[in-house]
């Protein structure tokens, strides 16, 4: 199969991510690989220049010269290896250095004016996806919209060859590619009718196999959670208000942030979230007390009667009142300097939203969205419907394109409508859990709309094991849900040893307002278990007298959990309703595939690995081993290893042995012989520290010196706590907040059920009410701790199967290690 791929509309982190999968997997299928330049627009041109250097041609001579460097090679270092023909005759074209570039003008001997349809290989996208925006253009193309445009794409597509299109863009570039598959028969048919194509290639080009990929900043496409670049785009903008807060802090000032997002409010509603706004306007929900102005300002004024130094307002570009009437930043400004005499500054973010260099989730989600829309398009057969790609919490996932553009569509009808009730409907249930969430978080509420006296709890919040990113997010936002129900927030502090110290007090609205941001754990945390004094800890929760108990940790937290739940034997303290969001670097709870703190850990791995492998490079030779954290579970390694485009991960999953090290040495001294003479890459290794007792980080790195000899050198950098995070991600962030949020209706749910049970008679917990939130796969669920217990390893503390194990190979896949050994 012939495979292209453009990338279309607004640019987006990420989609130089999506573009280096597609190409690297659909040459692992033994597919040939093309990309568009400048979006449809570079599909509509076509190529105009002759092909000196594009298409077979330069497949051959691409060829050829590696063959040659390979015959030289033989009989020295590559005596044992038959890199997989395919992959060779695949391995570059060249243009990838020129679209890299931007030397599209270039005129010389290998130029891409003219071309705008260009063969890339293997080594043409290498480090592509470290880099922000899209590397082979994006435009608005006019005419691609005409039956004309079309009909002149459809023709260079023939003429190349190719039989698929693989459209990474937002929901005007899908609603686009839908219509010009829909069309495809009709164009194909008008052009043999013109004479332009053959019956042969009438014959061969039938039906076009089509997949849409979602690249977009906005994150406004229905049917997926997450568009590539909206990670992106989010962390640009938590991070300026961050910034913002700061300075709005010192001077007491108010601030309203516009951000983008014309039809769409994901971001600003996720950023209200993440950067602990005070007040948002979204397109899908206008304000619905009327006058609004008079709403804002009685909410504000209620912050600052707290005693709140700062206000911040984030506006979406496309908000608007019911009556569709644009709301403006300038004007909100107004406002609030005339009706509270807050010093008021308007901050645009504007373009600075775009991303610039992707996030780890920004490359992980592309790279596997770019795996499975190969799988979709050679899986596809005429009549099957034509999909995009998304994903849905955790999981990858096909959906029918025109389903996805129809519901998208529909929500824009639905505003001009002004039927905002079905606008939010059709958004999904993440974004109106979202929006219930951040009113929970910012507002503050009047004593008669809290829950009835009876109905209230005291509930103890506790951090365990490491910090994790996210940590104080999930306690302000427990904290702030707490106070509008009339709950009791009790911080217990420095883990289950500051319970028995009686480190125990109450948290404020006001205390937790700047958590969010916060790394750490302002908590305080440690390893201590309840065990150490079990009824001690059982006295405790009686002296305080709690009603639930939330608890935001790794392993020692379903460690803790269970030693309390097992104490309910003895212990009627504990019959109150318990539970655990999962939060460590570590991701090692078992079942869950997701734990807070996991994200940001992902993003600082990114960070130093990206650094290190320029430093790499610009030595030309040098392979990097980093070793990471992560105990005895690899998660961290191997996900940061395909963020990372390192060439070899180790496991302790998967533990470390003279074979696989033999192996390794020879796929590292073929790849680096393969290198193009003077342009070599610097390569990173990952080790989990846990990896091996024996091949330590230190063997390893001598290991490659010793056996690079002349091809490449190695060094070692440790990452250690650095991992750990520093400021959290507003993934984490925001993610915390809602699962937090989940956990305190948990809580609420069961004391609720357990209030029912007859006063005489000893209160009785089920298994039920100590449980640990999870995401698997593509829902939340509750998890029994006891229920947790049978599918975790208590020794090796992670649980008996990992869901990303396949992953691991994958990173090695794309390292291209089995091809380049030839032993497939
Ligand atoms: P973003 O979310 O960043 O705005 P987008 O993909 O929605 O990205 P658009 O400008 O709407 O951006 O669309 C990009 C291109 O897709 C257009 O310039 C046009 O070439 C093509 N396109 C959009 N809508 C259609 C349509 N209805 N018919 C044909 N082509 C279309």
């Amino acid at each position: 199969m012939k495979i292209a791929i453009l990338t279309s509309g607004g640019d987006s982190a990420g989609m130089n991510a999506a573009v280096r999968s597609i190409v690297k997997c659909g040459i692992l299928k033994g597919c040939e690989m093309w990309v568009v330049r400048e979006g449809y627009e570079g599909l509509v041109r076509g190529n105009q220049a002759p092909e000196t250097n594009g298409g077979k041609q330069a497949s051959t001579q691409a060829f050829e010269a590696v063959k040659e460097e390979l015959e030289i090679m033989q009989g020295t270092i590559l005596k044992d290896t038959k890199p997989d023909q395919n992959l060779l005759h695949n391995l570059r074209f060249g243009d990838g250095d020129l679209l890299r570039d931007g030397t599209s003008e270039y005129v010389g001997g290998r130029t891409l004016k003219g071309r705008y349809i260009v063969r890339v290989g293997w080594d043409d996208v290498r480090g592509w996806f470290a880099e922000g925006g899209t590397l082979i253009g994006t435009a608005r193309s006019a005419a691609f919209r005409t039956i004309e445009g079309r009909t002149a794409a459809a023709h260079n597509l023939i003429k190349e060859g190719i039989d698929a299109l693989v459209v990474c863009g937002g929901d005007g570039s899908l609603t686009g590619a839908d219509l010009f598959r829909s069309e495809w028969p009709g164009i194909i048919a008008k052009l043999r009718q013109d004479n332009l194509i053959t019956e042969a290639q009438l014959q061969a080009h039938a039906h076009l196999k089509l997949v849409g990929l979602v690249g977009s900043i906005d994150n406004d496409m229905s049917l997926t959670d997450l568009t590539i670049g909206a990670p992106t785009a989010l962390q640009r903008i938590c991070e300026s208000i961050d910034n913002i807060n700061s300075t709005a802090y010192s001077h007491s000032r108010a601030f309203v942030v516009e951000v983008m997002g014309r039809d769409c409010g994901w971001l600003a509603l996720m950023a209200g979230i993440a950067g602990g706004a005070d007040f948002i306007f979204i397109p899908e929900r206008p304000p619905r007390t009327m006058p609004w102005e008079d709403n804002m300002c009685a909410e504000i004024h209620r912050h600052r009667e707290l005693g709140k130094r700062k206000t911040i307002v984030i506006v979406a570009e496309g908000a608007h009142d019911q009556d569709l009437n644009p709301i403006r930043a300038e004007y909100i400004k107004d406002i609030l300097t005339e009706r509270l005499g807050l010093d008021t500054r308007v901050t645009t973010l504007g373009h600075t939203q775009r991303g610039g260099r992707p996030c780890a989730f920004d490359r992980i989600l592309p790279t596997l969205q770019g795996v499975e829309a190969v799988e979709a398009l050679l899986e596809a057969k005429p009549g099957d419907p034509t999909y995009m790609i998304g994903v849905q919490e955790n999981k990858v996932t096909r959906v029918p394109l025109v389903e996805a553009v129809e519901m998208t569509r529909a929500v824009g009808k639905a505003m001009k409508e002004k039927d905002f009730v079905k606008a939010l409907e059709l958004r999904g249930p993440e974004f109106a859990e979202m929006l219930h969430g951040f009113r929970s978080i910012a507002s503050i509420v009047k004593e008669e709309k809290m829950l009835p006296v009876s109905k209230r709890m005291r509930i103890g919040i506790i951090h365990m094991g490491a910090p994790a990113g996210g940590m104080n997010g999930a306690t302000k936002a427990a904290v702030r849900y707490c106070i509008k129900q009339g709950h009791t927030p009790l911080a217990v502090h420095n883990g289950f040893r500051g319970l028995l110290d009686d480190n125990v007090d109450e948290l404020s609205w006001l205390g937790v307002d700047a958590w969010m941001a916060r790394g750490g754990s302002e908590l305080g945390t440690n390893r201590v278990l309840p065990s150490f004094d079990l009824g001690a800890v059982a006295s405790k929760f009686q002296q305080f007298a709690l009603d639930g108990l939330f608890m935001i940790g790794g392993f020692e937290a379903f460690n803790a959990l269970l030693i309390l739940d097992e104490g309910r034997k003895h212990y009627p303290q504990f019959h109150i309703p318990m539970t655990h969001l999962p939060a460590t670097i570590s991701n090692n709870v078992p079942m869950t595939e997701y734990s807070l703190g996991s994200d940001t850990s992902l993003n600082a791995l990114v960070d130093a690995c990206d650094a290190i492998k320029q430093s790499a490079s610009a030595s030309r030779d040098r392979v990097f081993v980093v070793e990471t954290q992560g105990g005895k579970c690899g998660y961290i390694a191997t996900m940061g290893a395909l963020a990372a485009g390192a060439s070899l991960v180790y496991t302790p999953e998967n533990g470390m042995g003279l074979d696989m090290l033999r192996q390794d040495v020879q796929f590292m001294k073929t790849r680096y012989s393969l290198d193009v003479p003077g342009k070599s890459e610097g390569r990173l290794v990952i080790r989990s520290e846990m990896a091996s007792a024996v091949y330590t980080t230190s063997v390893l790195t001598k290991m490659f010196i010793e056996e690079g000899g002349s091809l490449f050198d190695a060094r070692s950098a440790s990452l250690g706590h650095t991992l750990q995070g520093g400021i959290p991600s507003p993934m984490d962030r925001a993610r915390g907040a809602r699962l937090s949020l989940r956990c305190m209706a948990f809580l609420e749910h069961h004391h609720e059920l357990l209030s029912r049970q007859p006063p005489h008679k000893t209160r009785c917990a089920g298994p039920e009410t100590a449980a640990v939130i999870t995401i698997q796969a593509s829902s939340v669920k509750w998890v029994p701790v006891q229920e947790m217990l049978k599918h975790a390893d208590m020794e090796k503390r992670r649980g008996k199967t990992s869901w990303w194990s396949n992953i691991t190979e994958l990173v090695e896949v794309l390292a291209g290690k089995t091809q380049f050994l030839g032993l497939r």
